[in-house]
């Protein structure tokens, strides 16, 4: 005998948990089956520990999908004002660093127990450790057999994610569901995830590591203006995550060193304050000093860039500038899915209901969260997506 319940969310992260308080306020009768030892473990490792709750200016346009329109509905019903509003409810004392991102002021860990809270006074029952092992579709729902026992539902909400830190649960598991059902799922790969170096492009800036300096990365038509810093094995920062989501092996990546500063400006009037200093000498002015040595070793060698500033001609500075501005970035691939804050693609939004993330082909059948196509920028936009998407599935079953 299966234990019924109104609806079965199967994955207790940010958005499983926010679609069962929701449909349990409502009083619908819900269980989440999470198969690790605990729910919502991205959320506290998320946002350096601090956990970057929602972006204030989130919308439509921060979101990559093969159906840029289909978030639209989800993001305009449930807004970062009324995540925002909840997180006081609950008295999570909060601040707005740059660009609209909302952390807490003391710990992500607030962030769970608000959702564990609401899901416990909106009579939500949380199974962990507890293992999916077959999903089959009745004449009334779903019949979804687990490790812990069998449970039927009429809704069954796939909340399970994407592939992003396997070791904190992540799982094919939505994907394979939704094929099942006969779903399309879009190609998946890692976003919001350090690049990787390798070959002369890797030696050449060798021993970088931790050196950080403000680039504007382009790719594509997409352009992001922020941190970038050396690892070990690439480059990671801001600016790096954010367009690894836009970039794929093989394309022509460029940063901008001087982001808002013109190039050629800024070197013809050094040229004229300090004709006696070498390029390389006002290049470690502008750039940190150990990046700006290997520019001069290794992209600018031909131009001799130990000579004084008053022996370079114009078309010479121009070619600096066009360097400083554009400078290419041979990547040779991410960090993949070990390090990843998102995985792009997923479920094909156009086997959604974009108003209640309901299936079109298998009525009470609902994927929400990273598992669908939509994936956010850096900054909080994909917990207000599963938020969002969470509310949006948790007010419809
Ligand atoms: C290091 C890191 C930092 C991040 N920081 C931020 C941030 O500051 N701001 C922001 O907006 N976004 C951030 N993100 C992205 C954000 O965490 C995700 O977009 C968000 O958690 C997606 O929510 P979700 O509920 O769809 O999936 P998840 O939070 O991944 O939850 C899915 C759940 O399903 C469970 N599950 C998987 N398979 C099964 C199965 N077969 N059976 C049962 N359960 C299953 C998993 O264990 C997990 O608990 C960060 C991500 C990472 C990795």
């Amino acid at each position: 005998m299966a234990e019924a319940f109104d609806a079965l969310v199967v994955g207790g992260g940010a958005a499983g948990l926010m679609c069962a308080l929701t449909a349990g306020q409502r009083g619908r009768r819900v269980l989440v089956l999470e198969h690790a030892n605990r729910v919502g473990k991205k959320i506290p490792m998320s946002g350096g520990g601090r956990c970057n709750f929602t972006n204030t200016g989130a919308s439509p346009a921060n979101y990559l999908s093969a159906n840029p329109h289909f978030c639209k509905s989800a993001l305009a019903r449930y807004t970062p004002q009324d995540f925002l509003a909840l997180v006081e409810r609950h008295g999570i004392a909060w601040h707005e660093k740059e660009l609209g991102q909302l952390f807490c002021d003391v710990s992500s860990k607030l962030i769970v127990k608000m959702l564990l809270d609401e899901c416990a006074a909106a009579g939500v029952r949380i199974a962990t450790s507890c293992s999916v092992e077959q999903v089959q579709r009745e004449a009334t729902g779903f019949r979804v057999r687990t490790t812990q026992g069998a449970f039927s539902a009429p809704a069954l909400v796939v909340a399970s994610g994407g592939l992003s830190i396997p070791s904190m649960g992540a799982s094919g598991f939505g994907y394979a569901l939704a094929r099942q059902f006969g779903h399309a799922v879009l190609p998946t790969r890692a976003g919001l995830v350090p690049l990787t170096l390798s070959g002369k492009h890797a030696e050449r800036l060798a021993d970088l590591s931790g050196v950080a300096l403000p680039v504007e990365a382009r790719c594509g038509g997409a352009s992001f203006r922020n941190a970038m810093l050396f690892t070990h094995r690439g480059v990671s920062g801001p600016a790096i995550l954010q367009i690894s989501s836009f970039w794929q092996p093989g394309e022509d990546l460029r940063l901008d060193l001087l982001p808002g500063i013109d190039a050629l400006d800024t070197l013809q009037q050094q040229q004229c304050e300090r004709p006696a200093a070498e390029l390389k000498t006002v290049l470690a002015d502008l750039l940190p000093r150990r990046f700006a040595q290997r520019l001069c070793e290794h992209w600018l060698q031909p131009l001799q860039p130990a000579r004084p500033l008053r022996q370079f001609t114009l078309p010479q500075l121009r070619e600096i500038a066009a360097l400083l501005t554009a400078w290419p970035l041979v990547a040779s691939g991410t960090e993949g899915y070990r390090t990843a804050e998102v995985t792009l693609g997923g479920v094909d939004t156009d086997g959604l209901s974009s108003a209640t993330l309901q299936s079109k082909l298998v009525p009470g059948l609902y994927f929400i969260g990273e598992v669908v196509d939509v994936s956010g920028w850096l900054g909080g936009y994909n917990f207000q997506w599963a938020w969002a998407s969470g509310h949006a599935a948790g007010s419809a079953l």
